[in-house]
């Protein structure tokens, strides 16, 4: 990655300021290091985009490593699809963590150590209330906990108890080992959470070797302190787990003990984010999987065709704050259009078709030639065909036309872009009265770059041969949800249906031909070659912006 598109760099936000205070102050003893810390139970989203922009690019600018860790305490929801699938988009990020690529689940055998140490040191115990009850004696806000009957077991006896649930004697749920804090904290998280669940799940990774799974506040702060990771970079909901995060690392033998930062997440206008209401999207077929391009997912926004840079350009524009708040959509358009403007080369394509007959052009066509892109010659040009029959939009014609209409209407004339002035002397319509083609007739001297000052076209349409254009599937998104904060209400009724329209489209032949994914079509957006359903014979765009603020389908 190259500087320009990291417009983090030297950024000033609190975590920035954060480190280089320490690197000042010699805290850094050896190099800044930061996780990205996944659990591999679904897809990655745009949220997650900003945590790995921030802890990835916190070590590239610091000169420092990350660590990529998969959280994976939890066999009942995790997947080795999903492991897969989050290597993937990190690595597409533009992201790389060398020979750093953890598990939680490498540490199983230290973590089980460190909580027979704990056990020997009288701060953990076995309990053997429910869930439930566990769940209604730790209290409220206002009420503390009440404590267990089993948290003044011996030593021995909780040893004991301890490798016996490690060794399978127990069922699920019979016993759990919770820390021996306080269960009159006004930190509920601290009133004897805890530490290990029995679980007969086979795990992933670790397969049979293990019913006993440790949770994650017990896990996190561990590996953080066993990777020697300098700054631990977390979302705000990890405010309140803080005390327990450092209780975990000072009454273990560990000799390192990371701090835990917290950030605000990132939420969007007009989507979910948390992977469990994207699981129900998916799982209730609202959409057409993780990868569907309405997705916030890094999937969905890769098939989409937003790019990489655009997504780390974002990332960088948002920033880091302790503010949560929804960010507009506009916002990640900007980033999007932004990178595309420059890169994407230009090429015509009419959505909805309506067939122009050019009742004077006789002959079978001609080669016109247009650049790739306006400001960048070095792109070069392509041939475009033009013939006797055209396209143009459908909405590029009105009769009668509204007030300060710029386009095309009986009688009128306009601007075909690299092409010629024309004028509509007639409309033909169908028997219900709709229109199906219009008669045109064409100024030959009009020709793109000749001199035509006599004539005085309303504006200029694009437009593509009939004869060469090639029919296309064109996909047009809109937001998935119209509520601004769909998460708030019962967000699965609420899904937009127009948020995914398909066209049957006209393209320019060398846009189809060119081995180029993304394009600008003309006054209608960018737009990339599906890179599942797209084939030669059959093409298939998706619109992945429009050119104007705001969704337009
Ligand atoms: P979700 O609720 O979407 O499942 P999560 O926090 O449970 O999110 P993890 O896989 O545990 O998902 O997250 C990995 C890392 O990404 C964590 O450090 C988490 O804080 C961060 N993260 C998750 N969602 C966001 C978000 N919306 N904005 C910023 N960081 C996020
Ligand atoms: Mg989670």
């Amino acid at each position: 990655m190259n500087d320009t598109d990291s417009g983090a760099k030297g950024g000033s936000d609190f975590i920035r300021s954060r480190i280089r205070r320490d690197l000042d102050d010699g805290k850094v003893e050896t190099c800044v290091t930061t996780r990205f810390p996944p659990e591999p139970n679904g897809y990655l989203h745009i949220g997650h985009a900003k945590s790995i922009c921030l802890n990835f690019g916190v070590a590239q600018e610091f000169g420092g490593v990350c660590y990529l860790r998969f959280d994976d305490t939890n066999p009942l929801k995790e997947d080795e699809e999903y492991v897969a699938a989050i290597i993937e988009d990190v690595h597409w990020l533009g992201f790389d963590w060398g020979d750093r690529l953890t598990h939680a689940s490498d540490y199983f055998e230290q973590l089980y150590g460190f909580a027979e140490d704990l056990i020997r040191d009288g701060k953990a115990y076995v309990c053997s209330l429910s869930a439930e009850e566990i769940r209604s004696t730790r209290g409220t806000l206002t009420a503390p906990g009440v404590a267990s009957p089993y948290r003044g077991r011996s030593v021995a006896e909780n040893l004991d108890l301890f490798r016996r649930m490690r060794k399978g004697e127990f069922r699920d749920g019979e016993h759990v080992l919770r820390a021996k804090i306080d269960m009159a904290s006004p930190n509920v998280n601290m009133r004897d959470p805890v530490l290990y669940r029995i679980r007969h799940t086979p795990h992933q990774r670790t397969g049979d070797a293990w019913c006993i799974y440790p949770t994650y506040d017990y896990t996190h702060c561990i590996c953080d302190a066993l990777e020697g990771i300098t700054h631990s970079l977390c979302t705000l909901e990890f405010e309140d787990h803080r005390p327990l995060y450092d209780w975990v690392l000072d009454s273990i033998n560990v000799n390192f003990h990371p701090p835990q930062i917290e950030f605000s997440r990132l939420g969007l206008e007009h989507t979910v984010m948390s992977k469990r209401l994207l699981h129900q999207l998916v799982a209730e077929g609202h959409v057409d999987g993780w990868d569907d391009p309405r997705m916030p997912t890094i999937a969905g926004l890769r098939r989409r065709g937003v790019t990489p840079a655009a997504i780390r350009d974002f990332c960088s524009r948002i920033g880091v704050t302790k503010q949560d708040n929804l960010i507009e959509l506009a916002s990640l358009d900007f980033s999007v259009r932004q990178d595309l403007e420059a890169s994407a080369p230009r090429g015509m394509a009419v959505l909805e078709p309506l067939k122009v007959i050019i009742t004077n052009y006789d002959g079978e066509g001609e080669m016109l030639s247009a650049a790739w892109h306006p400001q960048h010659p070095e792109m070069g040009s392509r041939e475009l065909p033009f013939g006797p029959e055209i396209f143009i939009e459908r909405d590029d014609f009105a009769d009668p036309p509204p007030p300060k209409y710029r386009r095309l209407s009986e009688g009128e004339m306009v601007r075909l872009r690299y092409a010629y002035i024309i004028r509509c002397d007639e409309v033909v319509t169908d028997a219900e009265g709709n229109v199906v083609a219009l008669h045109c007739t064409y100024f030959q001297n009009s020709k793109s770059g000749a001199d035509s000052s006599g004539l005085k076209p309303k504006g200029v349409i694009h437009w593509v041969s009939a004869q060469h254009g090639v029919k296309a599937s064109v996909r047009l998104f809109d937001v998935l949800f119209k509520e601004r904060d769909p998460a708030r209400i019962e967000f699965t009724s609420a899904v937009n249906p127009g948020s995914k329209r398909e066209l049957a489209a006209v393209v320019e032949p060398e846009v189809v031909h060119a081995d180029v994914p993304r394009f600008q079509f003309e006054r209608q957006g960018y737009f990339f070659k599906d890179p599942v359903d797209h084939k030669p014979g059959t093409p298939v765009f998706n619109r992945i912006v429009g050119l104007k603020e705001g969704f337009k389908a």
